[in-house]
């Protein structure tokens, strides 16, 4: 963490920063996990609190964060959170959201004019937020001049469900407020991985919390990162990669993505960027022969 309170990384030539949209103890364990229990938070209370698990209310941490990538000449923003003015009646921690987001990026060392490329891992409602910004009563492109490169088959999955005769909106509206405004600007790159985006970056299908699922893979001087999205929405989750999330799309093929992805990062050395976790926000993987544990 920086003088500021930011929380930076490097990896090989690649500076990346943490960018906070909010980072608020939420959920009730069981909620999230049926197989949390008294055992599993003595056994783990240790590292769960402070960042991870909030002793006073009993609720779980969920961070919302974006990742500003800078390598080369180039700034990628991966996954942008809920963003600014998206109505989530259901959702109070993220509903008419105000936050100084764009500040915070600023300070990280990007305006919004001067992103390259915008990732999103899915299209969740929580990774797409600051895709736009409402402007004269429109949603347009917050980040002008960048190529928004998104799943395919997550686009696809979402296109048919949104455009049923009939359907409601679908992931709170974001959809229509969100991704389609980028792909009617002609800004979006609707990719199938396996999928090389340049010398350094990868994309590689993880499916299961979503249909199209992906994740990002950064190679740089020979060291490694992978961001993630939401693989795992909690470090619990590494020493017990079966338990899921409720929101997946395939509970099943999630798992099988998670330990995938748990694997490939442990063997690598990655530096592991998820897209929920507490401080300090991103960690290394270390497989024990049995299973796996964060080292964060
Ligand atoms: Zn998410």
């Amino acid at each position: 963490m920086n003088a500021t309170g930011m929380s930076l990384f490097n990896v090989g030539q690649a500076s990346i920063a943490r960018i906070e949209e909010t980072y608020k103890p939420v959920y009730k364990p069981g909620d999230l996990f049926p197989e949390w229990s008294n055992d599993i938070l003595a056994k783990h209370r240790h590292w769960l609190a402070p960042n991870h698990y909030d002793e006073a209310s009993g609720l779980i941490y969920l961070s919302v964060q974006s990742w500003l990538l800078q390598i080369g000449k180039k700034k990628i923003l991966i996954d942008c959170c809920c963003g600014n003015n998206k109505s989530r009646p259901t959702r109070p921690f993220w509903n008419m959201l105000n936050t100084p987001y764009l500040d915070r990026l600023a300070a990280a060392g990007a305006r919004p004019d001067e992103i390259d490329f915008v990732m999103c891992t899915h299209l969740h409602h929580d990774h797409v937020g600051w895709n736009t910004q409402l402007k004269d009563g429109r949603w347009v492109p917050t980040f002008p001049n960048a190529r928004y490169v998104f799943s395919k088959p997550d686009f696809d999955y979402y296109h048919k469900l949104d455009s049923e005769p009939g359907a409601e909106p679908v992931e709170f509206g974001t959809f229509r407020e969100c991704v389609l405004p980028i792909v009617d600007a002609g800004r979006a790159d609707l990719v199938t991985g396996p999928h090389r985006l340049n010398d350094h970056l990868e994309i590689i299908p993880a499916p299961g919390h979503s249909a199209g699922h992906v994740v990002f893979k950064l190679e740089s001087a020979g060291q490694h990162a992978m961001f993630i999205g939401d693989v795992f929405h909690h470090l619990l989750q590494v020493y017990y990669p079966h338990w899921n999330f409720p929101k997946n799309s395939d509970a099943e093929q999630a798992r099988v993505s998670r330990r995938m992805i748990l694997e490939q990062c442990a063997s690598s050395g990655a530096l592991v960027f998820p897209g929920h976790v507490g401080a300090p926000f991103a960690g290394r993987i270390e497989a024990t022969g049995t299973g796996f544990v964060p080292r964060f």
